[in-house]
């Protein structure tokens, strides 16, 4: 159930609700080249037929400048409403639609491009990351503790801990050794679903199990970025995991940003 935002959202996790912090500035940096790339491209399918086309049809040079003139309005009308959800940090009415626009369209399109400028892989994934995360805060979701879900990977166990989590968390003996335990009080606190999955077939199994309305999910890179295109239209709010031992051993969170993100999706 969508309610109005309390006024003392976390401003941690919304970044004050004004600012473009640099990861943001990537993807919209790689949006606005993209635009700025097709716009003469269009006006340059529109243009050349022009000259020939007007022996099948004299309007038909009209016709297809008023198409392409939709195309670069649309295009660009979408990039201006991104970046005024993202500064404002709010709805603008359609801002679960481009969420949906930016996961599979967007996205991919970006990476192509991204590589094109020199700009790293990873670096767009974290940028398009942080935009899911603005726009799915965006959506001004208010649910109650049981519909939502803190969803962690396996790899935030501590590698010699005895203790099966993945079937049940609440097996975990908070010994402290790993970010698990934190986790759990996090999780009895606020009442909240937590579940500990070993890939992505068990992560969309807890989601199907669970149906939660809202997920804080903890992943790298990689596995965040395939798992917000699984499990869209499914607001996900990602958080990257900390790998101070190499990827998937021993990772670590920021519990203060998962528990910030928990209050920010209570009523
Ligand atoms: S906090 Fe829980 S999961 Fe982590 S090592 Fe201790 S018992 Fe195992």
């Amino acid at each position: 159930m969508d309610k109005a935002p309390p006024s003392d959202t976390p401003s941690l996790i919304l970044d004050g609700g004004n600012s473009i912090r640099p990861q943001k500035r990537i993807f919209i940096g790689l949006l606005v080249a993209v635009s700025l790339l097709l716009v003469p491209l269009l006006a340059l399918l529109w243009y050349v037929p022009y000259v020939g086309f007007t022996q099948f049809h004299p309007r038909l040079p009209l016709i297809l400048g008023i198409f392409f003139g939709v195309l670069v309005f649309l295009m660009v009308g979408g990039v201006f409403l991104l970046t005024l959800t993202i500064i404002l940090g709010r709805d603008l009415f359609i801002s679960k639609k481009l969420r949906g626009i930016i996961v599979k369209i967007v996205f991919p399109l970006l990476i192509g491009v991204g590589r094109l400028f020199g700009v790293r892989k990873e670096q767009v994934q974290r940028s398009f990351i942080e935009i899911n995360n603005q726009l799915v805060l965006a959506q001004k979701i208010r649910t109650t503790p049981d519909k939502v879900l803190l969803l962690m990977p396996h790899c935030l166990q501590f590698h010699d801990c005895a203790v099966r989590i993945t079937g049940n968390v609440e097996n975990c003996k908070r010994c402290g050794k790993c970010h698990i335990k934190g986790l759990v009080e996090i999780s009895d606190k606020y009442g909240v679903g937590l579940a500990v999955a070993t890939g992505g077939t068990i992560a969309r199994r807890i989601i199907v199990e669970r149906r939660p309305q809202v997920i804080i999910a903890v992943a790298c890179e990689r596995d965040m970025v395939s798992g917000l295109q699984d499990s869209y239209p499914l607001p996900v709010y990602g958080v990257l995991n900390h790998r101070p031992h190499g990827p998937c051993f021993d990772t670590e969170v920021d519990l203060v940003r998962i528990e910030q993100a928990v209050q920010a999706f209570l009523s």
